[in-house]
Parts: C-alpha cells; structure tokens; sequence
C-alpha cells in the first residue's frame, strides 16, 4: 500500500504542471461514454481507451453485471447508469467484460461460493450457466464472458429511459472483451454475432 500512499502524496504536483486542465474539472464533467466493467484490478478503462479525466463515467461491479431493472429495488448500479443518462447525457454505453474474470469464471466452474455469500448472491444476476462441465481453460471462460457481455447489453435494453433512447438513436451500446494478457480490444460485431478485435 506503501507505493500508491507515496503517489498520492505526490500527485498533487502533477496538477500543478497542468494547471488548466485540472482547474477546468471543476466546472463539471461531460463524459462520453458510460464505461461498465469489473472491478478487476487488471482492468484500467482509461488505460485501455486513453481517456482524460472527465471523459469517462465508470461503473464497474464484480463481473460487469448489470443488474435487472427494478424501480422497487434501487441500487447503486441502477443509480449510476441513471445519473449518466438522464443526468449527463451520455451518448454511448460500452459493457466490458474480460479474460480470466474470476467471477465468470466461478460461475462457469461452478465453484462453491457459501463463503462469500454476498458474492453468491450478486453472480445470481449474471448470465452463464454453471453447469460444471466445462473445462477450466481460459478459452471456455472468454466464451462465457463474451455471452455474460451479452446478456448485460440486453439488460441494459430493458431499463426504460434507455429503451427510449436506443429507440430514438440517441445511444449507442457497446458490448467489449478485454484480453488482460494481450492488451487486445474486441467488440461484438452483430451482423456476424462474433466478437472481433477493435
Ligand atoms: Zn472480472
């Protein structure tokens, strides 16, 4: 922890080189893209797309998931994809999910999860099935990923004030895998239903 303690402290001056563009954060922020990922530690959605700060509204969950629409049952998630639509106007939505997710990977595996039942609970909103027979090979998992990827865009189609918008071409949704041992980008491509490299 020591490191980063020692970055932060010194970060500070890094604002002071640029003084403009950290000044001009503070009169708001007009991010481009809604960016939903894991909340891996390999997975840095600024590294991977080259954003500044104030260009990119991040919500990242264990395993990328959205959860299901429910104005009963507010959420944190739902509460952030709310705020970036209807509040900052969001144009585009990227759902990215990644090689060796452990929480996909749990669920593909079937891994028993009763000590961690917060974990348990939370991976019941996700996709794959876990029906313990497939191999614990990472190219199994990117599959299962890719499919969980998948699901999330299409519950992010069943929350209303996204519907609208989607419908009216006002967003855009981008369903991205990340390779965390390549640095490789793929997106889904819907005429071919595949996953290719951007
Ligand atoms: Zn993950």
């Amino acid at each position: 922890m020591q490191p980063l303690i020692d970055y932060a402290r010194s970060f500070r001056q890094q604002t002071a080189a640029r003084p403009e563009e950290f000044a001009r954060l503070a009169e708001g922020q007009a991010p481009q893209a809604l960016f939903i990922t894991c909340s891996d530690s390999r997975v840095i959605p600024s590294l991977i797309t080259g954003a500044r700060p104030g260009e990119l509204f991040e919500l990242r969950t264990a395993g990328n998931i959205v959860p299901p629409y429910d104005p009963e049952q507010p959420t944190g998630e739902a509460a952030t994809i709310e705020y970036a639509v209807e509040i900052l106007g969001v144009t585009d939505v990227v759902v990215c999910g990644h090689s060796h997710c452990g929480a996909v990977g749990a669920l593909v595996r079937g891994d028993d999860l009763t000590a961690v039942p917060a974990v348990r609970d939370w991976l019941t909103h996700a996709a794959p099935r876990a029906d313990g027979t497939t191999a614990d090979g990472d190219p199994a998992i990117a599959e299962a990923v890719q499919s969980h990827v998948l699901a999330q865009i299409l519950r992010l189609r069943s929350y209303p004030y996204l519907a609208r918008r989607l419908d009216a071409g006002q967003v855009r949704l981008h369903a991205w895998f990340y390779e965390i041992h390549t640095g490789t980008v793929l997106a889904h491509r819907p005429p071919a239903d595949t996953f290719v490299a951007l």
